[in-house]
């Protein structure tokens, strides 16, 4: 299989660590499971090779759904009901955030929840994928393992899904931090949303950068990778760079990521669309590295009398 369809995201992996065993909802007493359907009755087939990969370990105990915006290849309902609902929640925010929605009937991406470890590298192996890696998106497919025993606490899978989401809208892709950069700056977004609807006071954290610890703009805006020895900093400095640029003119943002994703440079792209605020690539430099050591004040906690 080619390689270079591959895009392995490292942020789960981050992450992962803030996964919590907390009190979990069980299938006695959770949520909603998902109507399943039989795979040949699903509305559409995922043509990406890894998918027919996923689905020949342990074929047997794959069962299917889908909902407005996915399709979802799990093993127990309630594992996938949860993620169900926070895919679509994510979806919601990060289509308002691009003011751009799909036609109804429009394609959908597919996400694959593994549960046993074991399936998980086993498929790891088929896909010649690393290890190390928390979750895999490839080509608008999603691929992830969830224990059902635990649950995420983070915004993690709202990063994934946005990867999904940009892919729908740009499908020839976008310079890395962008995709990197938008994705935890939706998913925060969205995960402070999903919090405030729980009856929590949240406003999305946003990680400041100090300034000796900047990855210099020009570096940033060329790598095709997270660097292995930066990668905290380099999900950080992205997300504020998106950040900067949505609160500057969020307008000049959304064409900005239209010309990028017609891989235009950024130079003339940003120059052309931001010169009501910026002269230059150096004054972007010159205002992002200030706005990147903010504390911008962010809080989360628990309201109240909840
Ligand atoms: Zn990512």
């Amino acid at each position: 299989m080619r390689l270079s369809i591959l895009r392995v995201c490292p942020f789960l992996l981050l992450t992962a660590w803030i996964l919590s065993a907390a009190a979990e909802d069980s299938p006695a007493t959770g949520l909603n499971s998902l109507p399943e359907v039989e795979f040949s009755r699903l509305s559409q087939r995922d043509l990406n090779p890894l998918g027919e990969k996923a689905l020949a370990i342990h074929p047997e105990q794959w069962k299917h759904s889908e909902t407005e915006h996915f399709i979802y290849h799990f093993v127990h309902s309630y594992v996938a009901a949860r993620v169900s609902v926070e895919a679509e929640f994510n979806y919601r925010v990060i289509a308002k955030e691009l003011e751009r929605e799909q036609p109804p009937g429009d394609i959908k991406s597919h996400i694959y929840i593994f549960e046993r470890a074991e399936d998980w590298l086993q498929f790891q192996v088929f896909g010649k994928l690393e290890p190390w890696t928390g979750g895999i998106h490839s080509v608008g497919s999603l691929f992830i393992q969830r224990n059902p025993a635990y649950k995420f606490t983070n915004n993690s899978l709202g990063h994934e899904i946005s990867h999904l989401v940009l892919h729908r809208f740009y499908s020839e892709g976008i310079p890395r931090w962008l995709d990197e950069g938008f994705a935890q700056y939706s998913s925060k977004l969205a995960y402070a949303s999903y919090q405030r609807a729980r009856n929590y006071i949240a406003k999305p954290h946003s990680e400041a950068i100090a300034s000796e610890d900047l990855i210099p703009l020009a570096t940033l805006l060329s790598m095709t990778y997270p660097p292995s020895e930066h990668v905290k900093t380099f999900y950080d400095e992205s997300e504020r760079l998106v950040r900067f640029l949505v609160a500057t003119d969020k307008r000049s943002f959304l064409a900005l990521l239209d010309a990028l994703g017609r891989h235009q440079p950024f130079e003339t792209a940003f120059v052309r669309n931001y010169s009501g605020n910026f002269i230059s690539v150096a004054m972007l430099d010159q205002r992002f590295r200030d706005y990147a050591s903010k504390d911008l004040g962010t809080t989360l906690q628990q309201a109240d009398n909840p």
